[in-house]
C-alpha cells in the first residue's frame, strides 16, 4: 500500500495488544526478535480468512480482527502452548479508516486478554484476507499432539459445540432466530473464545488433543486416526446449549454439535487411571467440559444412539433446510 501504509502500521498496529519483556525488537524493524523461554519449544500456527469465505462478507470488523487471531489461538491451545506473540499479514482492497480501527480494536482485546503482543506484520493492497501467525512456547517435550490417543481412552469435548454452525446461518439469515438465543448464538460465532487455559492444563491429564473448528465428529475422528484408532462417540452425552436447543430443537441441536464447524473448542483424550484426577482438579462445571465417548482399537467414528450406530449428514447448510 503506497502513501500511508507506515501512517495506518503506526496508528492501528504499533503497540497492539500486550506489552511483553521478551519482545526485544517489536514493529518497526525488518523482523522481530523475541526471546523464548530456557528449555521450551517454539509453537507455530498460521491460519488465513478470506472475505466472503471464512466470514461473510461485511461482518463486524471487531469480529473478523477476534477471529482472525482467535483461530490460531485455538490450535496454540490444542497444542498445550502458551501464545505470546503474533504476526499480522493484512490485505485490504483500500485503507479503511474506521473498518481498520474496528478490526484493530477486536484483535488487540483478545490479544490482550492473553497476552499476546503482535510483533510484526505485512500491509497490501488486495482483495481483503487476512492472515495471522501466532508463535508460543511449552516446557519442552511437553506439547500435546493428536498421536497420543489410546483405545480405551475416554473422550471430551469443552464447551458446547453447533452454537457458532447456528450463529452463522442466523447472521446469514438462513436460520431464523429471534431474542437472546440469536444474540447468544451470533456472538458464538462472532466471538469464539479460544480455550487457552484449558490447553495448557490439560498437558497434565489429556493424551491427545485437537481443536474443534472442522465439526466435533469429523475432528475427533482426525484424533483417532493420528492416535491409530478409532473413536465412539454417545450421541445423547454431546452437549448442547439451551440456545441451540431452543432454536433448532434438540435433535439437529446434536446433530449440528456434531457436525458444525467453527467451535474452537477442545476435543482431548484421557487415560483410564487420569480420569479421576482430571475430574477432581479441572472440575468439568467449572472448566466447562464433557464426556462424550471413548477411543477403540478399530479405525473409524461412529456415533452410537442407545446401543445403535447413527448416521448423520455433514453438510452444514443442510441442517437448515426445514424437514419434510
Ligand atoms: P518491509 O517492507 O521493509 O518489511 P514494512 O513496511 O512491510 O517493511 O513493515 C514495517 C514494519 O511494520 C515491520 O516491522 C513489519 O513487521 C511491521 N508491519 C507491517 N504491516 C504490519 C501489520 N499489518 N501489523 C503489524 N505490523 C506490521
Ligand atoms: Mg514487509
Amino acid at each position: 500500500m503506497s502513501l500511508s501504509e507506515f501512517d495506518l502500521i503506526e496508528r492501528y498496529f504499533r503497540g497492539c495488544g500486550a506489552k511483553r519483556a521478551d519482545v526485544r525488537v517489536g514493529v518497526g524493524d525488518d523482523a522481530a526478535i523475541l526471546e523464548c523461554p530456557a528449555d521450551s519449544e517454539l509453537v507455530a500456527a498460521v491460519d488465513s480468512l478470506v472475505d466472503g469465505v471464512h466470514f461473510p462478507q461485511g461482518s463486524p470488523p471487531a469480529s473478523v480482527g477476534h477471529r482472525a487471531l482467535a483461530v490460531n489461538l485455538s490450535d496454540l491451545a490444542a497444542m498445550g502452548a502458551r501464545p505470546a506473540w503474533a504476526l499480522l499479514a493484512l490485505t485490504l482492497p483500500r485503507p479503511d479508516e474506521s473498518w481498520l480501527s474496528e478490526f484493530a480494536a477486536g484483535m488487540a482485546a483478545l490479544a490482550r486478554a492473553h497476552e499476546v503482543a503482535l510483533v510484526g506484520g505485512d500491509t497490501t493492497s488486495g482483495p481483503l484476507c487476512i492472515t495471522v501467525q501466532v508463535l508460543g512456547h511449552v516446557p519442552r517435550s511437553s506439547a500435546l499432539l493428536r498421536s497420543g490417543g489410546r483405545p480405551g481412552d475416554a473422550v471430551f469435548v469443552s464447551g458446547t459445540p453447533g452454537d457458532a454452525a447456528a450463529g452463522l446461518g442466523v447472521e446469514q439469515g438462513r436460520l431464523p432466530a429471534t431474542g437472546e438465543a440469536a444474540a447468544y448464538l451470533r456472538e458464538r460465532f462472532l466471538y469464539p473464545a479460544p480455550r487457552v487455559a484449558l490447553g495448557e492444563c490439560l498437558r497434565r491429564y489429556a493424551g491427545a488433543c485437537i481443536d474443534v473448528s472442522d465439526g466435533l465428529l469429523g475432528d475427533a475422528a482426525k484424533l483417532a486416526r493420528a492416535s491409530g484408532c478409532g473413536v465412539e462417540i454417545s450421541y445423547d452425552e454431546v452437549p448442547v446449549s439451551e440456545a441451540l436447543k431452543r432454536t433448532v430443537g434438540e435433535e439437529r441441536a446434536r446433530e449440528l454439535a456434531l457436525t458444525g464447524g467453527d467451535d474452537y473448542e477442545l476435543c482431548f483424550s484421557v487415560r483410564p487411571n487420569h480420569i479421576a484426577r482430571l475430574l477432581a482438579e479441572l472440575p468439568p462445571q467449572r472448566w466447562g467440559y464433557t464426556r462424550i465417548g471413548t477411543l477403540r482399537e478399530a479405525a473409524g467414528a461412529d456415533v452410537l444412539r442407545d446401543g445403535t450406530v447413527i448416521s448423520l449428514s455433514h453438510s452444514g447448510y443442510d441442517h437448515f433446510e426445514t424437514p419434510g
